[in-house]
C-alpha cells in the first residue's frame, strides 16, 4: 500500500513571510482532521526555504527545493547545490520540471546528474517526466516517457526507485487549466509502473509513488486519484492558496477511503 503524496510547487511565488502565513493557514485548516495517511510536501523558492522549514516544524509538512545544481560547489553563479538544500532543511527536491526543461535547457542527462547529486546529499528526488502537445499528437507519448525515465533514472538502485517520487506531468496540461483525462493519465501511469517493474524490479516499482501534475484542482482531483497507479499530485497554481491545496488533499483522501 503506497501512502498518497501531494506536493505544492510554488514556482517563483511567495516570500519567506508568505510561506509562514501559508503554513499557518494550512495548519488551521487541517487541525481537526486527525492524522491522515497522506504525505504533504511544499516546494517554495530557494529564498523562502529556511522560513518554510522553520514554520513547518510539527505540521507534518516536508520541504522541497524546486531545482538544484549537480555539482557540490564551485563557480556557478546563481546556482544551489544538493548539500545546500539539505543544510537548509529540505528533504525533497523537484528535478526535471518541464519549465526547467523548456526554459532553462534541462536535458535528460542533466536530470540524471541531478538525481545522482540529490541522492548523494540525502535528498529524495521528485522526478518530472511528460510529453509536449506535439509529441502527444504524433503518438509519441509513451516513447518520450520511456526515454525520460530510462535516461533520468539511469544508475538508480531499486531501493532508490522505491523511495523517489515520479511525477507524470504532460507539458500541455501545466498551467493551462487543461488537465489530462482519466484515460490519458491512467494510460501514462500504468505504462510508467510497468516500465519501472521491467527496469528496476517489481518490489521496488510497486513502492514508488507516481503522482500526476497538470492543472490539478479541487474539482478534478477525484477523477484522477481514483486510478490505480495515481498516488497523488504535484500541484502548481492551485497550491498557492492553502485553502484550495487543502481541499485537493481532503478530496483525494476521501476518495481513497472509499
Ligand atoms: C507544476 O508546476 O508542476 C504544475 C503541475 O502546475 P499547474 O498545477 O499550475 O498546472
Amino acid at each position: 500500500m503506497r501512502t498518497p503524496v501531494f506536493a505544492a510547487n510554488w514556482k517563483m511565488h511567495k516570500s519567506g513571510l508568505d510561506a509562514v502565513a501559508w503554513v499557518r493557514e494550512f495548519e488551521a485548516l487541517t487541525k481537526d482532521l486527525g492524522a491522515e495517511a497522506v504525505d504533504v510536501i511544499v516546494a517554495p523558492p530557494f529564498t523562502a526555504i529556511a522560513a518554510a522549514v522553520e514554520a513547518s516544524h510539527g505540521s507534518g509538512i516536508a520541504i522541497a527545493g524546486q531545482n538544484l545544481h549537480f555539482e557540490r560547489q564551485g563557480a556557478f553563479t546563481g546556482e544551489v547545490s544538493a548539500e545546500m538544500l539539505k543544510a537548509a532543511g529540505a528533504e525533497f527536491v523537484i528535478i526535471g520540471h518541464s519549465e526547467r526543461r523548456q526554459l532553462f535547457g534541462e536535458t535528460d542527462d542533466s536530470v540524471q546528474r541531478k538525481v545522482t547529486a540529490a541522492h548523494a546529499a540525502g535528498l529524495i528526488p521528485i522526478v518530472c517526466v511528460g510529453e509536449t502537445l506535439d509529441e502527444r499528437e504524433r503518438g509519441d507519448t509513451l516513447t518520450v516517457l520511456d526515454r525520460q525515465v530510462r535516461a533520468g533514472l539511469d544508475g538508480c538502485t531499486g531501493d532508490r526507485i522505491a523511495a523517489l517520487i515520479l511525477a507524470y506531468e504532460p507539458v500541455w496540461a501545466i498551467g493551462t487549466g487543461k488537465n489530462a483525462t482519466a484515460a490519458e493519465a491512467g494510460e501514462a501511469h500504468t505504462h510508467l509502473r510497468r516500465r519501472l517493474r521491467e527496469w528496476f524490479g517489481g518490489v521496488h516499482a510497486d513502492r514508488c509513488r507516481i503522482v500526476y501534475g497538470g492543472s490539478v484542482k479541487p474539482d478534478n482531483i477525484q477523477q484522477l486519484i481514483g486510478l490505480e497507479d495515481v498516488d497523488g499530485g504535484l500541484v502548481g497554481g492551485a497550491s498557492l492558496n492553502a485553502d484550495s491545496f487543502v481541499s485537493i488533499v481532503q478530496k483525494a483522501t476521501a476518495q481513497q477511503a472509499r
